[in-house]
């Protein structure tokens, strides 16, 4: 994994700013900071004036976990030509299968886990997020939650992510099939995708040599991402050359 904004990598970013690309950002934990209250989550003024540009001068996407709905309420008007929510799964085929999938297994869990403290089940329509933030034993209670989506009759995919465990019905669509989608939808030569969490593997795990860069918020060993940002902090900057790299190309060939 190396630095996309290290010196080794400036021919990839200018790269990119010549490039039939589609730009495609995961939301929480990338464009915004992770809150503790989910509700609050937003980006800083300096990141939504990047994305604003970059959304004039390339083809744009944002894949999150957060339903299609609530993600979109959050990009506070930057023309994002691609929202999908639900880890990838929406908009998308087979919703009304997923829908009931989903409200048969919340029920269960809500029955299952009704005496553990500090667990909150997010209903996203298709997919369910269970929070553990507030639990006092999070180890304990991530097994608990762990075993009784196990138990569940469908098959469910399990994500975790940052003290919540994601339950998506398991033929849903991923993140990975999400922007392989829109990247051909987009005629695009390549993709860059950059995400922070253990949904946003299913991107940096695609085998694409040549079509897609893929960048992690924070270096991780176990991450399948070429390159890292060191914190959320660092998007910004990351953003900012992308802003660049397509203005010099403009200038140039204009
Ligand atoms: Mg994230």
């Amino acid at each position: 994994m190396k630095s996309i904004l290290g010196r080794d990598s400036v021919g990839v970013l200018s790269q990119l700013g010549w490039s039939r690309v589609l730009l495609a950002f995961d939301f929480d934990g990338t464009l915004a900071p992770i809150v503790a209250e989910r509700g609050s989550a937003r980006m800083r003024p300096r990141t939504r004036s990047l994305l604003r540009t970059l959304c004039r001068s390339y083809p744009c996407a944002v894949i999150s976990g957060r339903s299609h709905e609530d993600v979109s309420a959050r990009l506070e008007g930057a023309a994002v030509k691609y929202v999908v929510g639900n880890h990838g799964l929406e908009p998308g085929a087979g919703l009304a299968g997923f829908e009931r999938e989903i409200l048969r297994a919340k029920s269960l869990l809500s029955a299952t886990l009704a005496d553990r403290q500090g667990v909150d089940i997010e209903d996203k329509r298709y997919s369910l997020a269970i929070h553990f933030r507030k639990a006092r034993h999070k180890a304990l209670t991530r097994e608990a939650i762990e075993r009784a989506v196990a138990a569940l009759p469908a098959p469910m995919r399990l994500i975790p992510g940052k003290l919540v465990v994601n339950v998506i019905p398991a033929k849903a669509p991923n993140k990975g099939d999400a922007l392989l989608q829109l990247r051909a939808t987009e005629q695009a030569d390549t993709a860059f995708y950059i995400g922070d969490d253990a949904t946003d593997e299913d991107v940096f795990e695609l085998d694409q040599p040549g079509r897609l860069v893929t960048v992690r918020v924070g270096a991780s060993r176990s991450s399948a991402a070429a390159y890292f940002v060191r914190s959320q902090l660092e998007v910004d900057a990351l953003l900012e050359q992308l802003v660049n790299a397509r203005e010099k190309h403009a200038r140039l060939s204009g």
